[in-house]
């Protein structure tokens, strides 16, 4: 039987249009995904798929309630019996936010694919509509069954919980430290290396879930001020994540900052800058992140609080995820 996909647009540079061929930065969401599936031949012959758009922005635009939205929309449609896999079509800039939630969120062996460009629509070489055709043929292939969330960029299919956009403009911006490059799309074959091992998918069910509670990234470096953990608290955030030094080292300000954040109830959670390794527990002071990156750890403790989780039960999450 011919696959049966979902394919959601919600904007990005895939999406948009500049006015002329070389220009790739300046530019406008301007395509819905049915007309950006129709301007690329034979896609037809991939699957039957099935469009729909509940927005069309760039994603420095995604609110919670825009990505929450999604979430249950892709949610909804892996229970469904009539689909057999979801392609979500989104802006580079923070698709890695929505990818990692959505694998903290969605639990199915059904193929889940973000893709994006980093080229609009009008221009010179466009990337959208090859990783487009990549991504389809990704979640229309049995064997990325099973792998949790996808991303699909410049050829190569990573796992959403290693996935990050680490250029701003080239083509192949994403990357994905340790294991996170599963396989290639090559002349229009899927080819997996690898299957993630992944110590926990989906640890968040989405059910009534329309709201979760503010969480700060504060930067930490040399002579760091205090200020930015005072508005914070000020701002009535429930949580810190601290994008540390090192292996989670904070300066005098971030150390103070914290403590106070904590006797008034905020959790604070040490991630580090440094892209690669991870952060290690510490006898006192805020929760290590342990493998997450800060935007993850956000995100984590945005889903934590929302669930009513508390210190040690974040501490045991953050350890294993
Ligand atoms: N500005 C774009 C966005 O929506 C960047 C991109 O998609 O490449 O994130």
């Amino acid at each position: 039987m011919r696959p049966r996909l979902v394919l959601i647009g919600t904007g990005g540079t895939i999406a948009a249009t500049a006015g002329d061929a070389r220009t790739l930065t300046g530019y406008q969401v301007t395509q819905g995904i049915e007309a950006m599936l129709a301007a690329i031949p034979g896609v037809a012959d991939i699957a039957d798929i099935r469009c729909e758009q509940p927005f069309n922005v760039d994603s420095r635009n995604l609110s919670t309630a825009r990505v929450l939205r999604l979430a249950h929309e892709v949610d909804r449609h892996v229970r469904d019996a009539e689909v057999d896999a979801v392609v979500v079509t989104h802006g580079t800039d923070s698709l890695e936010e929505t990818a990692f939630f959505l694998h903290l969120t969605v639990r199915s062996p059904k193929p889940i694919v973000l893709i994006g460009a980093m080229r609009p629509a009008s221009a010179l070489s466009a990337d959208g509509p090859l990783n487009l055709v990549n991504a389809l043929l990704t979640a229309a292939d049995p064997a990325s069954r099973d792998r949790g969330v996808l991303v699909v960029m410049n050829d190569r299919i990573l796992a959403a919980r290693h996935a990050a956009k680490r250029h701003t403009t080239r083509v192949d911006a994403f990357g994905a430290d340790g294991a996170g490059v599963l396989g290639a799309i090559t002349d229009g074959r899927v080819r997996y290396d690898m299957r993630p091992d992944l110590p926990e998918t989906a640890p968040f069910s989405l059910t009534g879930l329309r709201a979760m509670p503010p969480v700060d990234i504060i930067l930490d470096y040399q002579d760091a001020p205090r200020h930015p953990y005072t508005a914070a608290i000020q701002a009535g955030s429930r949580g810190i994540v601290v994008a540390a030094m090192g292996n989670g080292s904070l300066s005098p300000a971030a150390l103070r900052g914290c403590a106070e954040a904590g006797r008034r109830g905020l959790v604070c959670v040490r991630a580090s800058r440094v892209p690669d390794g991870q952060v290690t527990d510490a006898a006192q002071g805020p929760l290590a992140s342990h493998a997450l990156n800060p935007l993850q750890a956000r995100i984590v403790l945005r889903l934590a609080l929302a669930r009513g989780l508390g210190q040690v039960g974040i501490k045991d999450l953050l350890q294993r995820l």
